[in-house]
């Protein structure tokens, strides 16, 4: 890959937050300008901000606390299911979830709603990187139009609910990574 292809926006916790104007701009930025038409949100297990989401008390003082307040609703609505697992399963689970999670505010920030709702070309990806073998996993996508936030929507409700394991979608081994893409990325 050929430097400027790919434009990257990281911050810790690969988190796309509608209230990030860093993250928001970036993105407006690449679609409008850039023409980019593939998005990677990329996450990686064994975060570091998942796991103080997963493990310290909502108490914790200092600004960490709010940056990583997403993810730990995320954590909240998926406390049944991280209940039955191991302290390591939970966190590579939540991981997993949190890549879905900010797929999902991608994919429902105001700039690619309007990419869509123009017809314009944007594809947007959830991976996470496993740095214990170097391969990046599929989680979510392609999304192209606003109709499959649906059945993201759909796939996030039952990967949290009591049947989660059968109706979790299998991962795709090695996905390569895409071109012109814009990504938020774990920075941590
Ligand atoms: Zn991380």
């Amino acid at each position: 890959m050929s430097p400027g292809e790919v434009f990257v926006q990281r911050n810790v916790g690969n988190q796309a937050m509608h209230t990030d104007m860093n993250c928001m701009s970036c993105l407006e930025y690449s679609i409008k300008s850039l023409k980019v038409k593939t998005i990677i949100v990329c996450g990686h297990y064994n975060c570091g901000a998942v796991r103080a989401a997963l493990e310290l008390p909502s108490r914790t003082p200092g600004l960490v606390n709010c940056w990583i307040s997403d993810i730990r609703e995320a954590r909240s609505q998926a406390s049944r299911e991280l209940a039955g697992l191991s302290r390591e399963e939970a966190l590579r689970r939540l991981c997993e979830l949190n890549v879905m999670r900010q797929v999902f505010h991608v994919c429902t920030s105001p700039v690619v709603q309007e990419a869509w709702a123009v017809g314009q070309e944007v594809h947007v990806w959830g991976v996470i990187y496993d740095v214990a073998d170097g391969l990046v996993h599929r989680l979510a996508g392609p999304m192209n139009a606003s109709s499959d936030i649906d059945s993201l929507r759909y796939e996030m409700t039952a990967v949290i609910g009591d049947d989660a394991k059968s109706k979790k979608r299998p991962r795709e081994e090695g996905h390569p990574v895409q071109e012109h893409a814009v990504a938020p990325v774990d920075a941590a």
